[in-house]
């Protein structure tokens, strides 16, 4: 194996240090993906994060999955804005790790799937040796990173071009209002499916999300949980199916100045829905693959 390579695999185990950013699924994409999480969270999973959870949470991990968005204004945070997402070159419509995944200044691991990588393993190594490194890390808010990645990476955009800064540059119409494309698929569809279809009520909206994961999606469920190669993560699996979606869906038809309306909004909202849904699949099986191998943590 070239040595560049496996320096390259080598990166995504070690890991990381941070730099700047984006915005990400708003505050509801946020709340919907860990509400749906904690439907399917096993016994030892439910007993860790309530263990994990700040006092702020009342046990509520949903409560806090935008917590991640919340810091990073603050200067001290600065550090994590380019943990929301990864950028892939422009037009071409894949991602590689050791390719893409770095900040401007080419810091490897720097990346939402770095992040993804990082903080699962902060989880797994405190939880196999809790006495002993259960203070190099603050597992609290490697939970709360963690569950706010695993929503990012799959919001489309999330994995976009760096040349318009995953939507964020494509200043267009959304029905009335002026926005950007990234915004587009962080609130707004979101927001017109709440006004349009849920009385504005997001319980309404994630009961109807986790209805259809018993039913149209149910056969689906098994694949969305599994990782290849018995991996605990694989946010990368996750970066290269937004890229495409951004690419058939998200930029499609949504050129600078064009008006989005029906059209764009009834064809992508089912993408979107689906999205949210894997989202909080695949969390609760990362944190049951984390935590119910290894019931110390909560009986600790
Ligand atoms: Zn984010």
């Amino acid at each position: 194996m070239r040595l560049s390579l496996r320096l390259c695999i080598a990166s995504v185990i070690v890991l990381t240090q941070l730099v700047h950013g984006a915005l990400c699924w708003g505050k509801d994409g946020h709340y919907t993906v860990c509400k749906i999480a904690e439907g399917y969270f096993e016994e030892e999973t439910v007993a860790a994060v309530k263990k994990l959870l700040p006092e702020s949470a009342e046990g509520d991990l949903a409560s806090v999955c935008s917590w991640p968005d919340e810091i990073k204004r603050f200067s001290e945070w600065d550090w994590t804005s380019a943990l929301h997402y990864v950028n892939t070159p422009d037009y071409r419509c894949n991602y590689e790790y050791c390719r893409d995944c770095h900040d401007s200044h080419k810091q490897k691991d720097v990346c939402v799937t770095g992040a993804i990588f990082n903080y699962t393993k902060q989880l797994m190594t405190a939880s196999d040796n809790l006495h002993t490194l259960v203070h190099s890390y603050n597992l609290t808010e490697a939970l709360m990173f963690l569950s706010h990645y695993m929503g990012d990476i799959h919001q489309p955009l999330h994995t976009g071009f760096p040349g318009d800064l995953g939507g964020n540059t494509i200043i267009l119409n959304w029905y009335h209002n002026q926005t950007n494309l990234h915004r587009v698929w962080d609130n707004m569809i979101i927001e017109t499916a709440l006004k349009t279809y849920y009385n504005s009520s997001l319980p309404l909206m994630i009961q109807s999300l986790e209805a259809k994961l018993t039913n149209r999606w149910s056969h689906k469920v098994q694949s969305w949980e599994s990782c290849k190669h018995k991996q605990t993560a694989c946010p990368n699996q996750y970066a290269s199916e937004s890229i495409k979606l951004a690419c058939k869906y998200a930029y499609r038809n949504a050129t600078p100045g064009t008006t989005l309306g029906d059209e764009y909004f009834l064809s992508r909202l089912p993408v979107l829905e689906k999205r949210l849904a894997q989202g909080g699949i695949r969390l609760a099986a990362t944190l049951n693959r984390i935590f119910s191998a290894k019931p110390k943590l909560s009986s600790a």
